[in-house]
């Protein structure tokens, strides 16, 4: 069973995104950037099948600049067995990245897509839900579980209030929830091998992907300051401050 997994290159989660003067987005010159950790969770299952012996191959895919190299190179270092790089410094949405997605999937025709369920610098959560309808593809979305069998997919997701398992038909796209596992980190030997391992490169071009802008950012704004608590003496107080500020 060969499973496809895209990983995006985000900024790395520890940084504090600071917004542009001139509000038009988040700067990135000279900010720490490394794999989307929904996307590592999505390559850590892929690996977790391939060493239980239900998959037999992992192709991680990337869309980004030349930097998203290092992306896949950890992917390659976690276990996935080469990787795809889609050249470009067009910053996608996720409508295009699904598209051009679909065509790696029909070049490459994976059994099962395992994907994060969102990144975190857009949050979207968009990408994989696209990305099954334009394959028709059956999707489980925010997975917790996942046991592969031959031809189908048991998927344990979470939703509120509890769990849902549902039984999907591959190929499936799945998309990856934080619960789902815990990725490893490489070890230095692996992250040697990793270097030897195979990384195509593609123009985006060459795709011939329609990824023209359906969405125009209008503003990026920093959320309000937080301003400064106040101490009260008792629950009475709180109550009253509560409904004063229009709380409750
Ligand atoms: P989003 O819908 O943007 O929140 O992203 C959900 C998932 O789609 C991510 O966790 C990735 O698995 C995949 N994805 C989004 N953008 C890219 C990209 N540029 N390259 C590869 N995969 C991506």
């Amino acid at each position: 069973m060969k499973v496809l997994v895209p990983v995006k290159r985000v900024i790395d989660y520890n940084v504090k995104v600071r917004v542009k003067a001139d509000q038009t987005g988040v700067d990135l010159a000279n900010v720490k950037m490394a794999m989307n950790p929904f996307c590592e969770i999505a390559v850590e299952e892929a690996v977790r099948q391939k060493e239980k012996g239900t998959a037999t191959e992992v192709v991680a895919v990337s869309i980004g600049p030349v930097q998203a190299q290092e992306t896949l190179r950890t992917a390659l270092a976690m276990g996935a067995d080469r990787a795809i790089l889609i050249q470009t410094d067009q910053d996608l949405e996720p409508l295009a990245v699904a598209k051009v997605l679909a065509a790696i999937v029909a070049e490459e025709a994976p059994d099962v897509v395992i994907m994060g369920k969102q990144a975190i610098d857009g949050d979207n959560n968009a990408t994989g839900q696209m990305l099954s309808a334009l394959l028709g593809w059956p999707q489980a979305a925010f997975a917790s579980e996942l046991v592969l069998a031959a031809g189908s997919a048991k998927v344990t997701r979470e939703i509120d209030g509890g769990l849902q398992t549902v039984e999907v038909a591959l190929p499936a796209v799945i998309t990856a929830d934080l619960r789902l596992n815990e990725p490893r980190y490489a070890s230095l030997p692996n992250i040697m091998k990793a270097k030897k391992k195979p990384l195509d490169v593609k123009e985006l071009s060459a795709l011939g992907v329609d990824t023209v802008p359906r969405l125009k950012v209008l503003k990026v704004a920093e959320p309000p300051k937080r301003t400064g608590g106040v101490k009260v003496g008792s629950a009475a107080e709180i109550v009253s401050n509560l409904k004063s500020n229009g709380v409750i």
